[in-house]
C-alpha cells in the first residue's frame, strides 16, 4: 500500500514535468520531427514483433532495461516522459503492467496512440500461490502461445497503419512475413511433442508457461505463482518433489533473469538435471547487444524441451 502511494505521487510528479517540457518545447515539436514512427514497447516479444513489423520505418525502444525482470519493473519519470514522446506506446495489458493505466490517462501528448495487445486474446487463469499478491488476476504471459503472437502482431500492425497511412502495404507485408514465422514454430512444436517420454514441464521458477502447456497439450507446473515475487511455500515444493520423484522426471527447467536457487534446490533434493526455459520477458544485455530475437530464444525452448521431455 506504501509503495502505491510513493508510486502515485512520483507518477504525479513525472505528469507535472512532462507538462511543463511540453509547454517549453510546444513550438519546437514540429522541427523535431522525423519520418519515422517511434515506438515505445514495455517487454521483449512486443519490441520484437514492433521492430519487425515496423522496419526501417519505426524507431522502436524497449522500456525495460536490459537484464530486469519484467514483473518488478516499475517506470521512473524518465519513462513517463519517453512514452509522453512516442508516436505508439505498446504494453501487454493491465495484468503485466498494472501501471500503464495511470500513465495513459495521464499522457500529456494528445496524440500518442496506446496498443494493448492482449485485445481480442482468450486469457486463461493463472495459478496462484498462497504468497501471491496478485490473487484473481488472469495469466499475463499471452505471447508464449503463438496464436496470441499473431494477434499481438495484428494489433500492433493495426496501429502502425492508422499512425501511418502511407505506409499501410510495408506493414502488412512485414506483418504477414512475421505472423508466418510464428506458424512455422507453432508447427514445430505441435510436431515435436506428439512423441514424447513425458509430456510433463516441472519448472524452478515462476508460472510463465500456463498458456504454451495449454496449446500444446503438455502438464506444467511451477514453484512460484504467477509472480516471481512469490515465495513458494514448504508445502508447494513438498508436492513439486513428490511429483518428480512418483513420476520418474530427469530434468526440470529453470528460467531466465532471476536466480535459479529454487530450481537448484529442487534439482539437489531429487537428482534432476537442469535446463532453461526462457520465457522471454526481457533479454540480458549480452543478448541485447548481440541482437538477439525471439525466435532465437523459441529456438533454444524447443531444443531443451526435446531434451527435457525425451522427445524424438
Ligand atoms: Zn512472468
Amino acid at each position: 500500500m506504501r509503495n502505491k502511494i510513493i508510486f502515485g505521487a512520483v507518477l504525479l510528479a513525472a505528469v507535472f514535468a512532462v507538462a511543463i517540457i511540453f509547454y517549453r518545447r510546444d513550438k519546437k515539436v514540429g522541427d523535431m520531427e522525423t519520418s519515422k514512427i517511434k515506438v515505445v514497447t514495455t517487454l521483449f516479444p512486443l519490441y520484437d514483433i514492433a521492430r519487425n513489423i515496423g522496419g526501417e520505418k519505426a524507431e522502436v525502444a524497449l522500456l525495460l532495461p536490459p537484464g530486469m525482470e519484467a514483473h518488478s519493473f516499475e517506470p521512473r519519470p524518465s519513462d513517463i516522459i519517453r512514452i509522453n514522446e512516442a508516436d505508439v506506446f505498446v504494453y501487454t495489458g493491465k495484468f503485466m503492467e498494472p501501471w500503464a493505466e495511470d500513465i495513459i490517462n495521464g499522457a500529456v501528448n494528445k496524440n500518442l496512440v496506446t496498443v494493448d495487445v492482449s485485445r481480442g486474446v482468450k486469457m486463461i487463469a493463472g495459478v496462484f500461490h498462497d504468497s501471491d499478491e496478485l490473487v484473481g488476476s488472469l495469466d499475463s504471459h499471452i505471447w508464449l502461445d503463438f496464436d496470441n503472437a499473431r494477434k499481438m502482431a495484428e494489433n500492433i500492425k493495426e496501429v502502425f497503419i492508422a499512425k501511418d497511412t502511407e505506409n499501410t502495404l510495408f506493414y502488412e507485408r512485414a506483418a504477414a512475413d512475421y505472423e508466418g514465422r510464428l506458424s512455422e514454430f507453432d508447427l514445430k512444436y505441435f510436431e515435436a511433442f506428439s512423441n514424447c517420454e513425458n509430456k510433463e514441464i516441472i519448472y524452478g521458477g515462476h508460472y510463465a508457461f500456463g498458456y504454451m502447456a495449454n496449446r500444446y497439450g503438455l502438464k506444467y507446473s511451477a514453484a512460484q505463482g504467477i509472480s516471481p515475487d512469490s515465495e513458494p511455500t514448504a508445502s508447494d515444493l513438498i508436492s513439486l518433489i513428490d511429483q518428480i520423484k512418483k513420476n520418474n522426471v530427469k530434468y526440470i527447467f529453470y528460467e531466465e533473469l532471476s536466480s535459479p536457487k529454487i530450481a537448484e534446490m529442487i534439482a539437489g533434493e531429487t537428482n534432476t538435471k537442469m535446463l532453461l526455459l526462457n520465457a522471454a520477458h526481457n533479454l540480458t544485455k549480452d543478448q541485447f547487444e548481440k541482437n538477439v530475437s525471439f525466435f532465437d530464444i523459441l529456438e533454444n525452448n524447443l531444443e531443451n524441451l526435446k531434451v527435457g521431455l525425451g522427445c524424438w
